[in-house]
């Protein structure tokens, strides 16, 4: 079966060249579809791998604006419509400077896996943009965002293609993002997730991500009868991510010491509490300033900038028993991954996606740690999303508790998808497998009830 893998590797390759997180991307799913290839032959023969791994339609464009000095910027947009067996297209929007068609498709193809293992019926896609927000005034996120709408509003629609936030797209933007895709369309429906309270969002969906990572590593630490009181937790990121992800280890009593922005990270040995939380909190999302400025104020943490010339990561070098990576992708090398296995880490819970080279994940899976794979620890934000969808078909908000009720128990659910199923094709608590066949089945099927198309 080595050969099934090899060879569509090598036709992903040649037909999506210069795409390596792609590449990685669908290696890592080919890999575990290996065993249920074998067992499962009509998957193969009506090949709808290979029609997964090619998206429904790729759509780039122009984003032309003017900034508040009058000077014209060009960026360029994009979205990813990859799927839609199981329900319309669904997935955030990126603005950062490194995006790119290739980064975008791995990441349009990992939420076709991730949104079928919610049990909520929505398709996968992603966009984005090459955009950088850092450091622009509100006015020109505005403009941009605008801009960007003004070609986007025709190929999105609350039964077609729902886009939502990711890095660098928080609610600020989703509020300009909706506000224009209203005025062009002349219609208030839910089309983008991660709205403002009073205009149609849900309750718990800025939490769910973070909460809905930590749910899991709670789980995955209950099969050995453990919890997360008194571990002490490295987190990366600052973001929304990792933000809730400190709340709710917090509130499970753990300890987390570390948090990084794409600068350096701090090193805070006594824990990251909720005072100190709720300062970062407004040094991030309402000052917009960097994680350094956290040693000013708390004097006892320890600011380390990134070194790029260093073949590791040093905030994955520090004793403790679990680690929530919740900044980007591949932000986990194997250097690191050996690290965190010396330091005492077997706990490792992704938040962000694909934080860990294809390296790094076979060294936490040789390592017999407990290892929750990105498509699974971090489907919460895009279940509370899909909630959202169904609160705004509704017209009627869910409670707060309902909201994290149905949350806890989509991960749960999550958790129980992939011990199922990786025990079932003879790998048991390879949540990796888990995760990527248990999402495969549900999509591959109704390709097939669907038919060629
Ligand atoms: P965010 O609010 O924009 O925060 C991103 C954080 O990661 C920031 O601290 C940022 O630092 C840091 N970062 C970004 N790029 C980096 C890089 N190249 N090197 C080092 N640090 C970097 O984004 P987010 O929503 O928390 O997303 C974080 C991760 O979670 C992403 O992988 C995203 O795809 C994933 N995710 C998000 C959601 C969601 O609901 N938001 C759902 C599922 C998965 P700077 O401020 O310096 O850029």
């Amino acid at each position: 079966m080595l050969d099934y893998v090899k060879n569509l590797m090598a036709e992903v390759r040649a037909t999506n060249p210069n795409q390596p997180e792609f590449h990685q991307a669908v290696e890592e799913v080919a890999e575990s579809l290996a065993i249920v290839m074998e067992k499962h032959p009509e998957y193969r023969t009506s090949k709808v791998l290979e029609r997964i791994i090619e998206p429904e339609r790729v759509i780039t464009f122009r984003v032309a604006w003017v900034d508040d000095q009058g000077e014209i910027n060009i960026n360029r947009g994009f979205r990813i419509e990859m799927n839609s067996a199981i329900g319309p297209y669904k997935g955030g929007l990126r603005f950062h400077p490194s995006v790119n068609l290739g980064i975008l498709k791995f990441l349009a193809f990992e939420q076709v896996f991730k949104n079928s293992l919610t049990t909520l019926p929505m398709g996968g896609g992603k966009g984005g943009s090459d955009f950088d927000p850092k450091g622009k005034s509100d006015l020109k996120i505005m403009r941009f965002c605008q801009a960007f709408m003004n070609e986007l509003f025709r190929h999105i629609g609350a039964d077609t293609d729902v886009p939502a936030g990711d890095i660098g797209v928080g609610g600020r933007e989703i509020g300009y993002l909706f506000g224009q895709y209203k005025k062009l369309r002349n219609e208030f429906t839910g089309v983008l997730t991660g709205k403002g309270l009073n205009w149609g969002g849900s309750l718990i969906r800025p939490e769910a991500t973070g909460y809905g990572s930590v749910y899991f590593a709670a789980e995955m630490l209950n099969t050995r009868r453990q919890t997360l009181n008194g571990k002490t937790c490295l987190v990366s990121g600052s973001g929304n991510v990792a933000q809730y992800t400190v709340e709710k280890i917090n509130q499970l009593g753990g300890k987390v010491v570390t948090l990084s922005d794409s600068n350096g990270y701090i090193y805070d040995e006594e824990g990251i509490n909720a005072e100190k939380l709720h300062y970062i909190m407004e040094l991030k999302n309402v000052r917009r300033a960097r994680i350094k400025e956290y040693i000013e104020k708390y004097k006892n943490a320890i600011y380390t900038s990134i070194d790029t010339k260093m073949d590791y990561n040093p905030l994955w070098n520090h004793k403790a028993q679990c680690a929530f990576p919740s900044a980007t992708q591949n932000e986990i090398n194997a250097k690191d991954a050996e690290n965190l296995l010396k330091n005492g880490v077997y706990v490792v819970c992704e938040g962000a996606n694909m934080p860990t080279t294809i390296e790094g994940v076979k060294i936490f899976l040789e390592g017999k740690i407990l290892y929750g794979p990105g498509k699974a620890a971090n489907a919460g934000g895009v279940a509370v999303s899909g909630l959202e969808m169904a609160q705004n078909s509704m017209r009627l908000p869910w409670l707060r508790d309902e909201v994290d009720n149905r949350l806890r128990m989509i991960m749960k659910e999550i958790h129980t998808t992939c011990m199922n199923i990786s025990e079932r094709f003879g790998t048991p608590g390879n949540y990796v497998n888990g995760a990527n066949i248990g999402g495969f089945l549900k999509v591959a099927d109704a390709m097939i009830d669907q038919g060629v198309v």
